[in-house]
């Protein structure tokens, strides 16, 4: 009996030594794979699994250059906070001129125009509240769903007065980049200084300069912000496989809201968790709530946490949160007042800006709009618009000169629609409906 006792006990012994000598085999080789996967680019994988943007590190960096930048924000929150009269000051739409510099090395870093002008369509379909992947309307953040009225388009003409599609392309070097959120980073400097390699931004007090890069450290996009002196830097940055809504896209960012995200930093709008770490910690906007950090990934239902408990928690569909594209859908009504601020302070250059246009980049769907009829054209006196289908949500029906600026908007559920074209001067107008995704677009005349 005790030899056979001694016999189990070895075995037991001898079994857990073979999972411990295991154990140690595959956790050593895990680390082995780990470090050949980081040695062949397979750190790139990381961009798949996390989202991350430059911003937290620049502003840390801005902050030391600049502090006053805090003060200033804190004075349009607070205008915010008491009254809205920037914001009243210039109703309706507000469109914005891009321009596109696209940076490649390998032809798929080339992309497409027409990945470019998915993008556009996503920035106006966010920035408008008009995606289709909007909250439920029983969602207890349905309320807060903000429309910003910003639209974008691509400029038609350059700084120099020459027709062009706003996009411009050129070979670089570098094969890729990497970005540390210094204010003399080298290869943003290099991106965005021709003499460096890259190409240099269009007057940045008239369009908004977004530049497509390749990166491999993780980063997504970055962007400046108002007040930071950024000059001739002044603009966005963005990875070419998540730009746009088309074209050979990482799967978690297929929906152009990096852009949406990016562009929000560049209107003022900080990450929904403020600097974050802890509850103290806020993005400045009184209807977004209180979050510890960013969230990743796409979660469901109420996911609170220790700044909002027992509340309606997180609210990681904002575009400012970290989520997959997927999982955003909203700014919030205070946020769209907050860059509609900044866009009449800061960055007021942009307001009445007349850079031509081509706002003709949405999504347009010829099955709902194939009765539509918009006449006479040449039109005189009045313009019509005729057989629109009926439809649970309005139309929002608006004619914008060369410029693109609005001369006549409308919501309405009608069949059919007058506009008074009398007191316009004459020229080439563009009448615009939507409803919900769907877009149509036409040119008309004014003659008198
Ligand atoms: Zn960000």
């Amino acid at each position: 009996m005790p030899k056979l006792k001694i016999a189990i006990i070895f075995n037991i012994f001898h079994f857990s030594t073979i999972i411990y000598i295991n154990f140690v085999k595959m956790y050593y080789w895990a680390k082995v794979y780990i470090f050949i996967s980081f040695l062949l680019g397979g750190y790139q994988l990381s961009i798949a699994q996390q989202r991350k943007c430059g911003y937290d590190n620049y502003y840390q960096n801005i902050l030391k250059e600049y502090p006053e930048i805090v003060e200033k924000e804190i004075a349009l929150q607070n205008e915010l906070k008491n009254n809205n009269q920037r914001y009243a000051q210039s109703e309706g739409i507000i469109r914005i001129p891009v321009v596109i510099h696209v940076l490649y090395n390998t032809e798929s870093q080339n992309i497409s125009d027409e990945q470019i002008k998915s993008q556009i369509s996503a920035l106006n379909r966010d920035y408008r509240a008009l995606n289709t992947d909007k909250l439920s309307s029983n969602h207890q953040f349905y309320d807060r769903i903000g429309d910003t009225e910003i639209e974008f388009c691509i400029a038609t003409e350059d700084p120099w007065g020459q027709i062009t599609t706003g996009i411009e392309r050129k070979y670089v070097s570098k094969s890729s980049f990497s970005y540390s959120g210094n204010l003399n980073d080298a290869d943003e400097n290099y991106i965005k200084k021709s003499n460096k390699g890259g190409l240099d931004a269009w007057d940045t007090d008239k369009y908004l300069n977004i530049w497509i890069a390749n990166f491999t450290d993780g980063t997504l996009g970055f962007a400046s912000f108002p007040n930071d002196n950024a000059g001739i830097k002044d603009g966005i940055v963005i990875h070419y496989r998540v730009f746009g809504t088309i074209g050979n896209l990482l799967p978690d960012y297929n929906k152009g809201r990096t852009t949406t995200h990016e562009i929000g930093h560049w209107l003022g709008l900080k990450h929904i968790w403020g600097n974050g770490g802890n509850c103290n910690s806020d993005d400045g906007i009184s209807d977004t709530p209180k979050q510890y950090d960013a969230t990743y990934g796409c979660p469901s239902g109420i996911y609170d946490d220790e700044c909002s408990p027992s509340t309606s928690g997180r609210m990681y569909q904002n575009f400012m949160d970290y989520t997959d594209d997927a999982c955003m859908a909203l700014f919030t009504k205070k946020q769209a007042e907050y860059v509609r601020n900044v866009l009449n302070s800061s960055r007021s250059s942009f307001l009445n800006n007349n850079i031509p246009c081509d706002f003709i980049s949405k999504v347009t769907n010829n099955t709902l709009f194939k009765n539509i009829k918009v006449f006479p054209n040449p039109a005189t006196n009045y313009l019509y618009i005729d057989q629109l289908p009926s439809s649970k949500e309005p139309y929002r029906i608006a004619l914008y000169n060369e410029l693109g600026q609005a001369v006549f908007t409308t919501t309405t559920n009608d069949y059919n629609t007058e506009i008074e074209v009398s007191e316009l001067r004459k020229g080439v107008y563009y009448v615009e409906i939507v409803n919900g995704e769907h877009h149509y677009n036409q040119t008309v005349l004014v003659l008198h």
